[in-house]
C-alpha cells in the first residue's frame, strides 16, 4: 500500500491542483453525514417544512448567515498566511493533508467530544490508536505504554512535568504511610526523592495490591501540594522553547527551580557541562525533578544528544543510586523519528538507512543528513519517559493537535481522575471500553475528537516509517540542505554600490535554516540587527501589506539573556567584535522552516533560488532608498 505513495497526491497544492478530488470528497463527507441523519429513524416526521422555509425572517436569517461567511472569507482572504506556498518559509507550517482535512470536517459534524467515550465512542478509540502509532515510532513498547492527543506541544510539555512531580513525591508518600513505609524502609530522603521511575511504578502496584493506592496518592503533590524547594531542580536547555516556564509556574515548581544548560555553537545541550551540573547535584544531594532535551529546537532546529542524557542518567544510578525522569521535548522534531525506522517498525542500522535513502532518493548524494549524533539522538528517545510531539507542525496535519507519550502507561494512575487503573484490560470487552474516559487522565477536559480522527487518518495513510512519512520529510531535509548550502556560498547582493553578504547561522541538524543580510564594511551590530529586522518586516504580514509580499519569513532574536555567549561565535563570524558584542548582546536573525515539499527537485529549486535573491534584492533597495529619504530629511532639517 505505502510503496505506492505519491507525496504530491497528499496534499491540496499551492494552486489547489487537487481540487477535483478534494471538492468531491468534501461533498462525501457531507452526503454522507446528512444520510446518516435521514436513516436515524427514518419513520420520523421532518421538524421544519418547506412552508416555515419561506417565512420572511427564515430568509433573512439564512441571508444574514451568508453575510456572515462572506465577511468572514474577505478578511480571511485578505490577512492570512500563506502557508501552501513555497514562497512560505518561516514558522513550522506547510499545506496539510488532505486526508486530515477530510477526516476533521467529516468528523467534525459528528461533533463528537473525546473527553469521554460516551460521547465518542469512535473518536476515543480513533484517539488511542493515534496514541499508540505514536509510541511505537518511538520505539515504545504499545503494550505498556500510552499516548493521546492534546491541544498542542504546550499542554503536552505541561503533562510531562505534571506527572514527573507526582512520579517524584509519590516514594515520600509512601514513606509517610504507616501501611506503606515498609516498602521504603531505610532509604534517605535523597533516594526517595531520586527514584527510577519504573522503581516508583512498581511500588505503586504493590500499594494497589495492598488496596491503599489512593490514600498514598493523596499524599504526594496531588493532594498535599508542592512544599516550596523541596522536588529539586528541573534541568531545561536554554534553546527550551517558553512553555517550559509556564510549565514551572502553572504547576506550582516555581521557575526559579529551573537549571538552564547551556547549549553549544549547534545549538545543542552542551554535554560536558549538563554532565558537570548533573554531578555537582549529585554531589550535593540536590534531587533532580527532571531533565528536558529537545529534539528540534524551536529557533535552530537543533536536536539535544539524548543518548548522552540516558548514558548521564544510568551513570548516576550506578554511581549515586539517584535517578532522574527524562522528558524529550520533541514537539518540533518528533515525527522526524519516521525516517529512520523500516516497514517493520525497525530503527534502521545507520549503513542500511543511508543505502535505503540512496536507492529511494529520499537523501541524495552529497546531503549531509543524518549527522551521526543526530542518528543515535534520535534513536535515544525509545528510553526517555515521555515525549512531547505536535502532529500539527512535522505531522502536516491542521491545528490544534498535539500529542504527549509515556514510556510506561501506570503513570497515569499518578494524575488520573477516574478510579484507578482505567486502562486495564478488562474481561469484558464492552465494558473495558466504557471505561476509557480521557478527559480524567489527562490534562483537558472536552475537546474535538475530529483531531484524533484527523491524526488517525493521516497516520493510516502516510505510515510513521521510511515509506510514510520519510518521504515527506525528507523532501524539506533536503531542501533546507541546498537551501543552506546556497546561503553559505551566495555572492553579495548589489544594491547602489552598497553590498549585502547574506550567510546561515549553521548547517541545520534537522530542516531550519536561520540567517542574516550583512553589509560589507557595517561593523555596527545594532545596524546589524536593524537591517535584519527590517528585511523580516517586509517578508512578513508585520509590516500590514498583503499580497505584496514575495517572500514570507519568520525571525527571532538569539540574546546573551537566553543563550549566554553562544551567538557571539556567529557575530564574530561575520565581522563584528567582541565589543560590539557585549555592547548589543543580541543577533537579529531570519528563520525559516523549510518543510514545503515542493522544492525537492534542483532545477526547480535553482529556479526558486534565483527569483529568492531578486526578491531580496527588491527587498534591500526599498530599505536602501528608506534610507536615503530619510538622511534626506536630516540633512534638510
Ligand atoms: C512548538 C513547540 C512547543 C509548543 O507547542 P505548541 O503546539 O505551540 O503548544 C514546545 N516545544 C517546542 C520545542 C516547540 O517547537
Amino acid at each position: 500500500m505505502s510503496e505506492k505513495m505519491n507525496v504530491d497526491a497528499l496534499f491540496l497544492g499551492p494552486k489547489s491542483e487537487n481540487q477535483v478530488f478534494f471538492k468531491e470528497m468534501m461533498a462525501y463527507a457531507i452526503d454522507e453525514h446528512m444520510h446518516w441523519r435521514s436513516d436515524f429513524h427514518p419513520e420520523d416526521a421532518p421538524l421544519v417544512s418547506p412552508v416555515a422555509q419561506h417565512q420572511p425572517d427564515f430568509r433573512d436569517t439564512l441571508y444574514r448567515t451568508e453575510g456572515i461567511l462572506n465577511s468572514l472569507s474577505a478578511r480571511l482572504k485578505t490577512k492570512s498566511v500563506p502557508w501552501f506556498s513555497p514562497r512560505y518559509l518561516g514558522h513550522m507550517n506547510a499545506d496539510t493533508l488532505m486526508v486530515s482535512n477530510l477526516a476533521y470536517v467529516m468528523t467534525m459534524m459528528y461533533n463528537p467530544n473525546n473527553c469521554a467515550h460516551e460521547a465518542s465512542p469512535v473518536t476515543t478509540e480513533l484517539e488511542i490508536e493515534a496514541g499508540q502509532d505514536l509510541c511505537k515510532m518511538f520505539g515504545y513498547d504499545v503494550n505498556k505504554a500510552w499516548g493521546h492527543i492534546t491541544s498542542g506541544g504546550t499542554v503536552a510539555n505541561y503533562e510531562g512535568v505534571w506527572v514527573a512531580r507526582n512520579v517524584k513525591t509519590m516514594p515520600l508518600a509512601i514513606a509517610e504511610h504507616e501501611g506503606a513505609k515498609d516498602l521504603v524502609a531505610g532509604m534517605t530522603e535523597h533516594q526517595l526523592l531520586n527514584m527510577n521511575t519504573t522503581k516508583v511504578l512498581d511500588l505503586t502496584d504493590e500499594l494497589k495490591k495492598r488496596g491503599i493506592f489512593e490514600e498514598v496518592r493523596a499524599l504526594s503533590a496531588r493532594g498535599v501540594g508542592v512544599k516550596p524547594g523541596t522536588l529539586g531542580k528541573f534541568l531545561v536547555p536554554r534553546s527550551k522553547h517558553y512553555s517550559w516556564m509556564k510549565a514551572m509556574d502553572v504547576l506550582g515548581i516555581g521557575q526559579e527551580h529551573i537549571i538552564p544548560l547551556d547549549v553549544d555553537a549547534n545549538y545543542r545541550t552542551d554535554v560536558e557541562k549538563m554532565r558537570e551540573i548533573t554531578f555537582k547535584l549529585m554531589e550535593e544531594g540536590t534531587p533532580i525533578l527532571g531533565m528536558v532535551s529537545v529534539v528540534g529546537t524551536t529557533e535552530e532546529g537543533s536536536v539535544d544528544a539524548v543518548h548522552e542524557v540516558m548514558k548521564l542518567r544510568k551513570e548516576c544510578e550506578e554511581k549515586y543510586g539517584a535517578s532522574f525522569y527524562v522528558h524529550i521535548d520533541a514537539a518540533y522534531g518528533g515525527y522526524v523519528r519516521a525516517m529512520f525506522l523500516d516497514e517493520d517498525n525497525n530503527f534502521m542500522d545507520y549503513d542500511a538507512l543511508v543505502a535505503r535513502y540512496r536507492e529511494e532518493n529520499i537523501i541524495p548524494e552529497g546531503v549531509t543528513w543524518p549527522k551521526r549524533d543526530v542518528y543515535d539522538a534520535f534513536e535515544a528517545m525509545a528510553e526517555a519517559d515521555s515525549i512531547t510531539v505536535d502532529p500539527h507542525k512535522v505531522g502536516y496535519i491542521q491545528y490544534a493537535a498535539g500529542a504527549v507519550a509515556m514510556k510506561d502507561k501506570r503513570i497515569v494512575d499518578l494524575i488520573s481522575y477516574h478510579a484507578a487503573y482505567v486502562f486495564e484490560e478488562s474481561d469484558d470487552d464492552q465494558n473495558g471500553e466504557q471505561n476509557v474516559v480521557l478527559g480524567s487522565s489527562i490534562m483537558e477536559g472536552s475537546k474535538a475528537g475530529a483531531t484524533a480522527a484527523a491524526v488517525w487518518a493521516a497516520h493510516r495513510l502516510v505510515p510513521l516509517n521510511i515509506s510514510g512519512y520519510g518521504h515527506v520529510i525528507g523532501r524539506g531535509i533536503v531542501t533546507a540542505d541546498w537551501f543552506a548550502n546556497k546561503l553559505a556560498t551566495a555572492e553579495p547582493l548589489v544594491v547602489q554600490g552598497r553590498r549585502f553578504e547574506v550567510r546561515p547561522l549553521m548547517h541545520p541538524d534537522f530542516h531550519m535554516v536561520n540567517f542574516t543580510f550583512k553589509e560589507i564594511g557595517n561593523d555596527s551590530l545594532a545596524d546589524h540587527n536593524r537591517l535584519n529586522q527590517r528585511i523580516y518586516e517586509l517578508c512578513s504580514y508585520a509590516s500590514g501589506r498583503t499580497y505584496t509580499k514575495d517572500f514570507l519569513t519568520s525571525s527571532t532574536s538569539l540574546s546573551v539573556d537566553e543563550y549566554g555567549q553562544i551567538p557571539s561565535t556567529y557575530a564574530k563570524s561575520r565581522g563584528f567584535s567582541d565589543q560590539e558584542w557585549e555592547a548589543e548582546g543580541s543577533v537579529y536573525i531570519l528563520r525559516s522552516a523549510v518543510m514545503t515539499h515542493f522544492l525537492r527537485d534542483e532545477i526547480r529549486f535553482n529556479n526558486y533560488w534565483n527569483n529568492l535573491q531578486e526578491v531580496f534584492t527588491d527587498i534591500l533597495t526599498e530599505i536602501v532608498d528608506e534610507e536615503n529619504k530619510q538622511s534626506k530629511v536630516h540633512s534638510a532639517a
